[in-house]
């Protein structure tokens, strides 16, 4: 008789000390006592990636069917039943093996007799297999679910803590790690540390990450300064649970670095001096991205000045290519006239302008109103008469060539109504389009920048942020803006004015966030700075129709 040899051991068994080794030496001795022969043996372990159990068993069961004829294969031999089948579905897929190839299960310890019977013993078996895994997994939740309510983190504790054998406090700091925690945190939050500074000083100052590898990396340092697990917090499934163990880090450190990793406050005092780069500038000439270079020049005196330049990234620039190269401050001025030329230039335009542009959006409404009250009137007297037709045509006072013919006119022009009807929030949408339109994309794209503006800019601070809340009440349907748009068009347009003053109060991020509202392109010649604005900005800086007229206000 030949036979196939399965071995599987869980990673518990393995804890306790039963091998895989062992496993197949009994196996072996039962198959050389009843004289079988071995024609291939599959080994796996639990321990070993998830999932690939699974894929084991399916390729020794693809294997068996495969070969069980040419190779004339009887049984597959295993320890118990508990290793060759742990659920139903292994059960029934090893019954078909048997019914289709004639192979057999063998154990080393529980053997089923032929027939109904072994059958039975079998399903009851491999039922009690299955109750036994599953049965295992939710005791192992429970108790894990059980750890996190009492405060305690279930699994391997991060770096900085230990795990150890104590019932009071199963997770205690590592006193060596969690100085380096906490050195982490503390450089971090300095503001002027990149990961790589960090590592290098952490290096130099004789902090080690593990044994294996002894410098930090990115990913540890990013790991590190995101665990809220320092706090004192329990994040489990994606819930967040107090904690019991000692925390390594105060709440503020936290914060400070949270901030500088989602780019905001990368320095502390001042602003960044970083060239703005990534591709927000265009060449006009060539298409290339602009970069931006600091150049630093010695002075007599002995002193260090740096100059930001900004320059065509074409190394080949053709014949006719001018030489693109702008100082910094240049194009920082020119940044801020093209935001300006957005604003008004007088106080009393631009509230004229606001109060224009409220009202327009009333109008719009009030007319989309009546129109959609007559609209609805007229269906309805349709349908009534559509109903008196049919009476008509059923009392034999209409004949069957005219019911038909005014039925069909009478159906085409409720359906005429009907599209009117869709079609009426578009009526206000036309007038003052632009804006609406450009508001959705535009509250998204501002709400970040306006959430932390400079001092200098308090003042509209507040009116930003609104939009950044409005930005949650615009619905993407048009129809469903409702009297909500008016407000977040007034609110956008207060933002539009206060644009130039925004950039002047924010960091490269904030910034690139402005220009990136703003416009959807820009490019920069030798002379000049051109961008392409988005709507409804656009309509701002063109103001066609926008002159104030006193005749206007009255
Ligand atoms: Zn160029």
């Amino acid at each position: 008789m030949n036979v196939v040899i399965w071995a599987r051991v869980s990673s518990r068994e393995q804890r306790e000390g039963y091998s895989i080794d062992a496993q197949l030496r009994a196996m072996r001795d039962k198959a050389s006592r009843e004289g079988w022969k071995v024609a291939r043996e599959f080994v796996v372990a639990e321990s070993a990636k998830r999932g690939a159990e699974r894929v084991a068993f399916n390729e020794m069961f693809d294997w068996v069917k495969r070969s069980a004829r040419k190779l004339g294969i009887d049984a597959i031999l295993s320890h118990k039943l508990d290793r060759v089948c742990r659920n139903m579905r292994d059960a029934v897929r090893l019954q078909e093996l048997e019914d289709k190839c004639g192979v057999k299960l063998a154990f080393v310890d529980n053997q089923f007799g032929p027939g109904a019977a072994g059958m039975l013993s079998f399903n009851v078996m491999a039922a009690v297999s299955q109750y036994y895994s599953d049965n295992l997994r939710t005791e192992v939740l429970k108790g894990k679910d059980e750890k996190v309510l009492q405060g305690w983190l279930p699994c391997g504790a991060p770096y900085g803590y230990a795990n150890c054998d104590d019932r009071d406090e199963p997770i205690k700091p590592d006193p060596e790690q969690a100085r380096a925690v906490a050195r982490i945190f503390e450089l971090y939050s300095g503001g002027n540390a990149t990961f790589r500074s960090l590592i290098e000083q952490l290096d130099a100052e004789g902090y080690t990450y593990r044994n294996s590898q002894r410098r930090f990396c990115r990913t540890s340092l990013s790991y590190i300064l995101n665990n809220r697990f320092y706090l004192g917090e329990l994040i489990w499934h994606g819930r967040t649970y107090p904690g019991r163990h000692k925390p390594l880090i105060e709440h503020h450190v936290f914060q400070a670095c949270q901030d500088i990793l989602s780019g905001k406050n990368r320095r502390k005092n001042g602003r960044s001096d970083a060239p703005l780069a990534g591709s927000l500038f265009r060449c006009a000439y060539c298409g290339q991205s602009i970069t931006g270079e600091r150049i630093r020049r010695k002075l007599r005196g002995g002193g260090v000045r740096t100059h930001q330049y900004y320059r065509c990234a074409n190394n080949t620039p053709g014949h006719e290519h001018p030489v693109v190269r702008w100082r910094g401050e240049d194009l920082e001025a020119a940044i801020i006239s093209d935001l300006e030329a957005m604003r008004f230039p007088e106080p009393d335009q631009s509230e004229w302008f606001r109060e224009s542009l409220s009202k327009a959006i009333l109008d719009a409404e009030s007319h989309e109103r009546r129109q959609r009250a007559m609209l609805q009137k007229r269906q309805t007297e349709l349908q009534g008469m559509q109903d008196r037709l049919l009476n008509a045509y059923l009392a034999g006072d209409v004949d069957a060539g005219t019911f038909q013919k005014k039925s069909a006119d009478l159906k085409a022009e409720i359906s005429r109504c009907r599209d009117n009807l869709e079609r009426c929030g578009d009526i206000g949408r036309d007038i003052c389009g632009d804006i609406l339109t450009g508001c959705r994309d535009i509250c998204r794209d501002i709400s970040e920048p306006c959430g932390d503006i400079s001092e200098a800019c308090r003042d509209t601070k507040k009116s930003c942020g609104d939009i950044g809340k409005r930005r949650r009440d615009i619905p993407a349907g048009r129809r469903d803006i409702g009297n909500r748009r008016g407000d977040s068009a007034v609110r956008l347009f207060d933002w539009s004015q206060q644009a130039a003053s925004l950039w002047r109060g924010s960091n490269n991020h904030e910034r690139r966030q402005i220009l990136e509202a703003v416009c959807l392109n820009r490019t920069l010649s030798d002379v000049s700075l051109v961008t392409l604005k988005r709507k409804p900005f656009d309509v701002l800086v063109k103001r066609p129709s926008v002159q104030p007229n006193r005749g206007d206000k009255i």
